[in-house]
């Protein structure tokens, strides 16, 4: 990568714009059923966007040929249906109120056998008038949860600005890339304080003389006017705010109870924005935990840990150090989502840089979900090879017991 030497950096980022997102999902003859659901899935984010953008006051300009239609991708995936309701001998849904209703129903209770995953036939696609975090990860693996790519491409873009403008070799934009990565798993809330020593510690500034590391913050969290005192209602376990009334965090996995966060506000504080939290906190949550993990093996001198190498090709690298030099490496991606059958739909592994044994680690809270291995290996099959599927507890037990061995040489 080459370290940018001007302010022209918004547009040359754009190179590695897509690191970390699902790229080339590859469908066999057996995953009509998921191209079904991701169709749907799709049509639902576009009809919720849509329906913001109108209530915020946005005239929608549509091409005259889809003026009151709905979607694309929801016809799509209702023509699909047809189909296979026909071919199946039952009676289509009717209209489009028919399959909203259809998208309320969990997949085991409809009409036809849909071929999904034993996890992913008790979901449904719609919780009321929500997107369930199915939906949302079938629209996204699709590409046409159009708000959600554009606000996660924004803070991506924003963070490899700070990192490279602040960088003066590729070593220091990967420190960069991972101390931000990082800010964004550990710190749900930040304080005005907090802000100034991420200035202080990012000082690069743009054009207009403004720190760039402001921009970054102004894309990934919303601004509280404050001041004084003030007490945050977040959870003790993944930090994130909780809401007044409800003692649960709402993130998926977590145990965490509700606390208070007292900070003296001047003038303000900030608060993740949801598809930061979405796409970045939450899902950094076991990549964070591993690498804490990691580090206190790596005290003992026997590994040597990676923290998204070659700029978030995948999360964790791991080289086993005996006398003589490094031994073996391992590579490892951490993934926390709802649906297996998507998940390995849409999982690729990036060979550069190189490890001699890949594994895709799962929060315990998927591990333990009856089936969710089985089917994530089933799908995974014939479309990544060579990749072990564990749980984040094994992925350092088997860590730890390799460090011993090769210690032992
Ligand atoms: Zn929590």
């Amino acid at each position: 990568m080459t370290i940018p030497a001007n302010e022209d950096v918004a547009e040359s980022s754009g190179a590695t714009g897509d690191v970390g997102r699902t790229e080339g999902v590859a469908f066999q003859q057996e995953d009509g059923d998921y191209l079904t659901v991701m169709l749907l899935a799709a049509g639902l984010a576009r009809i919720r966007d849509d329906r913001r953008r109108m209530d915020a006051g946005e005239y929608l300009t549509r091409t005259s040929a889809e003026q009151g239609l709905l979607p694309v991708p929801w016809r799509s995936g209702m023509t699909r249906l047809w189909w296979r309701f026909h071919t199946a001998g039952q009676v289509p849904p009717r209209n489009d109120l028919a399959l909203f209703e259809l998208c309320r129903t969990p997949f085991n209770e409809w009409p036809i056998e849909l071929r999904l995953s034993v996890a992913d036939l008790e979901q449904s696609l719609l919780d009321d008038d929500e997107l369930t975090p199915l939906a949302e990860q079938a629209a996204r693996l699709s590409g046409r949860d159009v708000e959600a790519e554009l606000v996660e491409n924004h803070v991506f873009r924003e963070l490899m600005l700070v990192a490279e403008m602040n960088a003066n070799d590729e070593g220091g934009v990967q420190t960069n890339y991972c101390d931000l990565r990082r800010l964004l798993i550990d710190k749900p809330v930040l304080t005005e304080a907090k802000v100034r020593r991420l200035v202080s510690r990012f000082p690069k500034r743009g054009s207009n003389g403004q720190p760039i590391v402001q921009r970054f913050i102004q894309a990934a969290y919303t601004r509280r006017a404050a001041q004084g005192p003030v007490a945050i209602g977040v959870c003790d376990g993944c930090g994130n705010p909780t809401q007044r009334g409800v003692g649960d965090c709402g993130t998926a996995g977590c145990s965490g109870r509700p606390t208070s966060l007292n900070i003296e506000a001047v003038g303000g504080y900030y608060v993740q924005h949801r598809a930061t939290r979405r796409f970045f906190h939450d899902p950094g949550l076991v990549e964070a935990r591993v690498l804490d993990r990691l580090a206190d093996v790596q005290a003992e001198g026997t590994i040597s840990v990676e923290a998204w190498p070659g700029l978030d090709a995948y999360d964790i690298r791991v080289s086993f150090l005996s006398r003589s030099g490094v031994v073996e490496v391992w590579g490892a991606d951490a993934k926390d989502q709802v649906s297996p059958g998507l998940l390995g739909l849409g999982f690729t592994w990036r060979s550069d840089p190189p490890c001699d044994r890949r594994f895709l680690v799962l929060p315990e809270h998927r591990a333990d979900q009856p089936g969710y291995v089985a089917d994530l290996t089933t799908e995974l099959q014939g479309r990544v090879s060579g990749v072990s599927v564990v749980s984040e507890d094994a992925f350092v037990a088997r860590v730890i017991g390799k460090a011993r061995k090769v210690a032992e040489r």
